[in-house]
């Protein structure tokens, strides 16, 4: 089975020249994070959504628009194709008659995270990579750790000495080496290259690969095909590196060029972060192209503790050409939505869904979401490594 990939481009883009997709390659020379592309018109003519409904329950579906070639397999554990569940007593809570909670906790090692690092992890594994190493706020190293294994590739992880204790364990649990680093992401980030460079080893940072996106994307696909290809009128998501965003944004552009959706009409797209480390949020009110670094950024959203993201001018113009929103939450309003999640939907949310669910929130109450709207809220990750959070408020 071959799929359409067929070139990586820059995200800018700064006119470099495409780089074929059997080499290695992790930024643009321009610095700029590399996006996957297809020959989409290739794809339109050889290639039907009627095709979908007889596959696999997996991110995997959309293979034809994945980063595989010829040949090649995809190294999963069965991620994606999670539920959206009609969140009828939430959404009369909130006075909304069309809510959805896309709930990717369901996903292997809890989180949406998963997805991504399946894609990243395949196309290392099939460019030869042995070793991969991540900087992480805790989901991303357990999902890394977990492909790796899979894959039988060693995983070396490092993260801010704080993190909480369930993401170590969990990473030493599929056999990763954990190196606890002062600091935060960007300084695990930091200590990785430092150590992984001149070794060889293959980063899989968020964006400093083109793949994690492409698994994430499948979170686009997905809302599209479960609506019957009709996408929901807002889509709330909460952003840290933002591979999400991007991810989904592209999606809908694929499936625009496929002729799978309306050319037109996209869903209003809200970034959600936290109060304590809101870069891209400060970035989209005082209106400029890129975000400034968060100084002393501090949350118990550990997936949102991302003072600097590469991909921060990506994430702005999603929100900006959708129209969408930016929104800034307390840390103590992210465990209301947490508890209320689970309350109310039997929904197990990690503090970043909380956070999407108080934004939402804020949006009714300014009168920007409507109470008949078709509203999408993701739920990125499960409660159960965040339990410390629960007893602390
Ligand atoms: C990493 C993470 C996020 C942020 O995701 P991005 O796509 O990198 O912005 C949100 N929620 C959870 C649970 C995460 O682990």
């Amino acid at each position: 089975m071959s799929t359409y990939f067929s070139h990586l481009e820059c995200s800018v883009p700064c006119g470099a020249p495409a780089a074929a997709p059997h080499t290695r390659q992790h930024l643009c020379p321009c610095g700029a994070p590399l996006l996957a592309r297809y020959d989409l018109v290739a794809a339109k003519k050889g290639w039907s959504r009627t095709s979908l409904a007889s596959r696999e329950p997996s991110m995997w579906r959309y293979r034809e628009l994945m980063p595989l070639l010829a040949g090649e397999t995809p190294v999963t554990l069965g991620e994606g194709w999670t539920p959206l569940i009609r969140a009828r007593r939430l959404g009369s809570a909130l006075g909304l008659s069309n809510l959805f909670i896309k709930d990717e906790s369901l996903n292997p090692t809890n989180s949406f995270k998963a997805r991504g690092l399946s894609a990243a992890v395949t196309r290392a594994l099939h460019l030869g990579a042995r070793i991969l190493s991540i900087p992480t706020a805790g989901n991303a190293g357990n999902a890394m750790a977990a492909y790796a294994a899979q894959a039988g590739l060693e995983a070396k992880v490092f993260m801010p000495r704080d993190v909480k204790t369930p993401f170590v364990r969990e990473c030493e649990l599929y056999g990763a080496e954990v190196t606890l680093v002062d600091g935060l992401i960007t300084d695990a980030g930091r200590v990785a290259a430092e150590t992984g460079t001149p070794l060889g080893w293959y980063d899989v940072s968020t964006l400093k690969e083109p793949y994690r996106i492409e698994g994430k994307k499948t979170m686009g696909y997905e809302v599209a095909e479960q609506f019957a290809w009709e996408l929901p009128d807002w889509i709330i998501y909460p952003t840290g590196g933002g591979t999400g965003m991007i991810g989904m944004w592209k999606a809908f552009a694929e499936m625009s060029a496929l002729g799978w959706i309306d050319p037109v009409k996209r869903p209003k797209m809200v970034t959600v972060q936290a109060s304590g480390c809101a870069p891209i949020v400060r970035a989209f009110e005082q209106g400029t192209e890129k975000a400034t670094p968060w100084e002393d950024a501090h949350t118990v959203a550990d997936g949102l503790r991302v003072p600097r993201a590469i991909g921060d001018f990506l994430v702005l113009r999603a929100v900006r050409e959708s129209d969408g929103a930016a929104v800034a939450v307390d840390d103590a309003d992210m465990v209301v939505g947490m508890r209320q999640m689970g309350h109310l939907e039997g929904v197990s949310a990690a503090p970043e869904g909380g956070a999407a669910l108080h934004a939402l929130r804020v949006l009714i109450q300014t009168g920007r979401i409507q109470p008949h709207e078709r509203v999408v809220l993701f739920n990125t990750g499960g409660a159960l490594k965040y339990l410390d959070v629960l007893e602390d408020h």
